[in-house]
């Protein structure tokens, strides 16, 4: 453990610091700042809730001089949350030492921006659309900075800030430092330092490196139009107590939510769009067992504690077994057996090899349960339900009712009524996807790929099972049923 005063850290910002509570450094600050103080450019891999933040800000803040009202160091964040949260921090940080940082992102009138830039701020904090949009109207200019920092550079990329990340570098001067941040480590993450970085010194805060032996890991090879039907086949075999699922792009955490929902899942999405308010509200319904699914990006789900998450499914397939081994990790603890199911298309089995080396763990190929299973699992569980219930003798003001049904009814009509009003119906809704492309498997993203295809629920070949099924079941008789 190593006080701050062990960094070589300036009064004011030690101070500052004091003030802000923390005690020690963060093993991130320990391990980065050191080097970041020589001049050195860093690599940091680090999640949020690590302490990155400071971990560049203060670095940052050594070195721009308050003295002079020009643009000096400035920090490009995938979000505007975290745009303002970086300079939050600076600021916080800067409080004796009279300099500010400026966040800088779409959504906010673009003159009031303007007239906050004149007043000459020495640190900006911005998402890349925006930051261009300044330096291209001549409002913002990059040439007298000494610092750069590139703030969760894995998630920038997929969110296809690629191009304006490189725009707005071409505007820094070659003489600089510069720092990334980076929960994961793909290759085009690798590609983009060693373009912008001069002999980057990597820093990494070691995750759990390898995966729990308490979590059975599977993959079925889907194709891409059928993920969402095969989701609510194993949604309704596997009938998970508590799951997470986790999708591309926050586009699709929201549309696999809402049709989850469609079809009378108890679920909400998590994603980098969101403010701690309403983070905190999903979380809180999922850990009160409001909701049973909580679907959600890599980013989002960093640094969700929850506990007793039963199934974690990967609707698309992780960029890297890091981000497979981080996502798994969200069950399987506190010694509980967990369950993570991976979805692969038939181009992707290749990764799911890949991610099974680099996590010294083991993905069995599963096949996909039939209809037939699916209806058997279904039945099952009212079975067990109606065990339960029986044997917990919750039924006494029934009894009567019951007697006089069995005057006159066959036993066995009867219990098999009962039992069809414990099972899940499936519902028949159709639902709309959007289309994903692969991440890094085998060919560059296009931001254009957005067919948008239908998938006709066809759950039941039957085709008429459900008359009264279309009518909306209630989430909680629903949930409960299960
Ligand atoms: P970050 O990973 O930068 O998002 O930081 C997560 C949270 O931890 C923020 O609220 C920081 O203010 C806080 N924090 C950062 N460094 C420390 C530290 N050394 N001790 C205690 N809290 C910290």
């Amino acid at each position: 453990m190593t006080t701050f005063q062990e960094l070589g850290i300036s009064e004011p910002i030690k101070r500052a610091i004091t003030d802000m509570g923390f005690e020690q450094a963060s093993p991130i600050q320990e391990k980065a700042i050191p080097i970041a103080l020589t001049g050195k450019d860093i690599i940091g891999q680090a999640q949020t809730g690590t302490g990155k933040t400071a971990a560049f800000a203060i670095p940052i803040l050594e070195k721009v001089d308050p003295n002079k009202k020009y643009v000096q160091a400035i920090a490009i964040a995938p979000t505007r949350e975290l745009a303002i949260q970086v300079s939050e921090e600076i600021n916080r940080l800067a409080k004796y030492m009279g300099v500010t940082a400026l966040p800088i992102y779409g959504g906010q009138s673009i003159d009031r921006q303007i007239k906050a830039l004149k007043k000459g701020p020495q640190v900006i904090t911005g998402t890349p659309g925006r930051l261009l949009d300044h330096i291209k109207r001549k409002t913002l200019k990059l040439d007298r900075i000494s610092m750069a920092v590139l703030d969760e550079a894995d998630e920038m990329l997929d969110m296809g800030f690629l191009e304006d990340i490189e725009q707005i570098l071409k505007e820094t001067p070659e003489e600089k430092q510069t720092m990334l941040f980076s929960a994961t480590m793909p290759k085009p993450i690798q590609n983009l330092a060693e373009r912008f970085m001069n002999h980057p010194e990597l820093v990494k805060i070691q995750a759990k490196a390898v995966t729990s032996p308490t979590v059975k890991q599977i993959y079925y090879e889907v194709h891409e139009r059928d993920k969402f039907e095969v989701l609510c086949r194993l949604l309704d075999v596997d009938n998970p107590e508590l799951a997470v699922i986790f999708g591309r792009t926050k586009r699709r955490v929201d549309e696999l939510s809402d049709a989850l929902n469609k079809r009378g899942y108890l679920a909400d999405g998590l994603h980098g769009d969101l403010n701690q308010r309403q983070r905190d509200v999903v979380m809180n319904k999922f850990r009160e067992g409001n909701i049973d699914i909580l679907v959600a990006t890599d980013v989002a789900a960093r640094g969700i504690d929850v506990s007793g998450v039963t199934h974690v499914y990967n609707f698309d397939i992780p960029q890297d077994p890091e981000s497979y081994v981080h996502r798994i990790g969200r069950t399987g603890r506190a010694g509980k057996t967990g369950l993570a199911i991976t979805f692969a298309t038939p181009r992707e089995t290749g990764q799911i090899r890949s991610i099974e080396k680099a996590s010294k763990g083991s993905i069995q190929r599963k096949s996909i349960p039939t209809i037939a299973e699916a209806r058997e699992s279904i039945q099952q569980a009212a079975v067990e339900k109606m065990i339960q219930l029986v044997e917990e003798e919750q039924y006494a003001q029934f009894k009567r009712a019951a007697s006089e049904l069995l005057d006159q009814y066959d036993s066995i009509a009867l219990v098999s009524v009962a039992l069809k009003m414990l099972s899940k119906e499936p519902k028949d809704v159709p639902v709309q996807l959007t289309s994903e492309a692969p991440r890094y498997a085998g060919r560059p993203k296009s931001k254009h790929e957005k067919s948008k295809r239908s998938y006709k629920g066809n759950r039941d070949s039957g085709g008429k099972g459900g008359n009264g099924n279309r009518k909306k079941t209630t989430m909680t008789s629903r949930k409960k049923n299960a």
